[in-house]
């Protein structure tokens, strides 16, 4: 079973995570993650574009330093990016150490490549330790979602993913799509009707 949104019991569990986002009347926050992939990133960067619509870019290390150019692209478009580990670790298969470092590698390559810092972080697979959130809270915001796409999980029809997607969208929602290889074929089924979703429900796109 595939959660589309996240339950309130979850967010309360876990108050200094960040499951949705205050803003204006009608914002909401639109994240996209693993990129940056060529043939992806650019397909929703130009979805986008089309409609003065913003988002947030949690890219994996690694695809930042095979795709700088793509890297620069989200930014020069105005968007934001947050940091999702250097091999999109799972934490709870991770020690803290390795996890730190591999999150510190992330920032590096983010310097290296596009000369910028983030204290946005989200944790690969919504798992992190305690141990490891206490540590990166000092300097980092945990942003988590609660509006689940479901995009990634190729067993759920673009259909549903689109429908639940619309379903659970609220102010202040903070929604997650993902950029990468599994996404190919769903993202132009599904984004393209949502985005219009978002626009023809007035509904405002904000930055994290
Ligand atoms: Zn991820």
């Amino acid at each position: 079973m595939v959660w589309h949104t996240v339950p309130k019991a979850v967010q309360l569990l876990f108050p200094k995570r960040i499951w949705t986002a205050d803003g204006l009347e009608n914002q909401v926050y639109l994240t996209f993650d693993d990129g940056p992939v060529p043939g992806v990133t650019d397909f929703v960067l130009n979805e986008l574009a089309k409609r003065g619509q913003q988002a947030t870019f949690f890219l994996v290390g690694d695809n930042l330093r095979k795709n700088r150019a793509l890297g620069r692209e989200i930014i020069a478009s105005g968007h934001h990016i947050g940091n999702h580990t250097f091999n999109h670790l799972n934490g709870w298969k991770t020690s803290d150490q390795d996890y730190l470092k591999n999150i510190q590698a992330f920032d590096q390559e983010f310097e290296a490549s596009l000369g910028l810092k983030t204290d946005l972080f989200r944790p690969p697979y919504g798992l992190i330790r305690n141990s490891q959130a206490k540590a990166l809270l000092k300097t980092k915001k945990l942003i988590m979602w609660n509006v689940l796409s479901g995009d990634y999980d190729q067993r759920i029809p673009g259909k549903q993913i689109l429908s639940k997607s619309i379903d659970h969208t609220r102010s202040g929602s903070i929604v997650v799509f993902h950029d990468q290889e599994k996404t190919v074929e769903v993202l132009p089924k599904v984004l393209p009707p949502y985005l219009d979703f978002l626009l023809e429900r007035g509904f405002i796109t904000g930055l994290l």
